[in-house]
């Protein structure tokens, strides 16, 4: 059976006014209990993507503290029935993740140790688009083999009628993805639709597994992934394939094994 809207416990790809999105933390993770989700991955820009506000490492120690305290009290409502209507069975809890950049001299924005703190690390890349082939194939052949890189984020990196897909040598970047278990992303964003419906086809036949995310950078946004199943059904995706139709638990689980798969 394909992959459903309602199989999704989770978002791993959203944007808050930290970088470059609309709203306060604790009202995006609000709005994602509210949707029913076990879990919602905060996401925003890494430090040199400056256009985007993207988060020093100092900032981002910031983040940590306020995701911490908003647990707690999450934690603490569930236990005494206090929780929103609609949450999730499981309860819900704020992941702390990042957009990292993968900067244009192939190193990655953030260092080993900042990385491996994060819950969810996803990377991409936004500039220095027109590079050749082989540069941009050995960009992201470091995310990909990093260990705490576990999303490629938009990977063909296009924006419908802006901006053309990046130069990509793909079924060597497919391979390299199955091969370390980054997980790939189908962007649901209306600009985007990233992968596409031909290339999830070939991934899935590569091997690889993905995540259907919004990309989320104004609340009206949340529903971006419904062009995302969209895409994932085209694809011939089951919810096995999904990532993020797993539990929370268990999705964590999965995230936690990519430093053993890359190395
Ligand atoms: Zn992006
Ligand atoms: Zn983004």
């Amino acid at each position: 059976m394909l992959v459903e809207l309602g199989d999704l416990q989770g978002d791993c790809h959203t944007h808050s006014e930290w970088s470059d999105g609309s709203k306060p933390i604790d009202a995006w993770a609000a709005a994602a209990r509210r949707r029913g989700y076990a879990y919602q991955v905060l996401t925003d820009h890494s430090q040199n993507l400056t256009i985007a506000n993207g988060l020093t490492p100092a900032r981002v120690e910031e983040q940590r503290r306020i995701i911490a305290e908003l647990n707690e009290g999450y934690a603490w409502e569930e236990e005494e029935g206090s929780g929103p209507a609609g949450g999730h069975a499981a309860g819900f809890r704020l992941l702390h993740g990042c957009e990292m950049e993968i900067r244009t001299d192939g190193r990655l924005d953030y260092d080993d140790a900042l990385l491996a703190r994060f819950d969810v690390v996803i990377a991409s890349l936004h500039v220095g688009r027109r590079q050749p082939r082989a540069q941009l194939m050995a960009r992201y052949e470091t995310a990909l083999r990093n260990p705490h890189v576990d999303i490629i984020a938009h990977p063909s990196g296009r924006k419908i009628g802006i901006r053309d897909d990046l130069d990509l040598d793909w079924d060597a970047f497919y391979r390299m993805a199955a091969e370390t278990g980054t997980l790939l992303e189908i962007n649901g964003s209306d600009e985007r639709l990233d992968l596409d419906d031909r290339r999830i086809r070939d991934a899935l036949d590569a091997g690889c597994r993905f995540v259907v995310d919004s990309d989320a950078h104004y609340m009206s946004e949340w529903d971006n992934v419904v062009w995302g199943i969209g895409l994932a059904r085209r694809g011939w995706l089951e919810k096995r394939h999904v990532a993020n139709t797993l539990p929370r638990d268990e999705f964590l689980a999965l995230i936690a094994e990519k430093p053993y798969r890359a190395s």
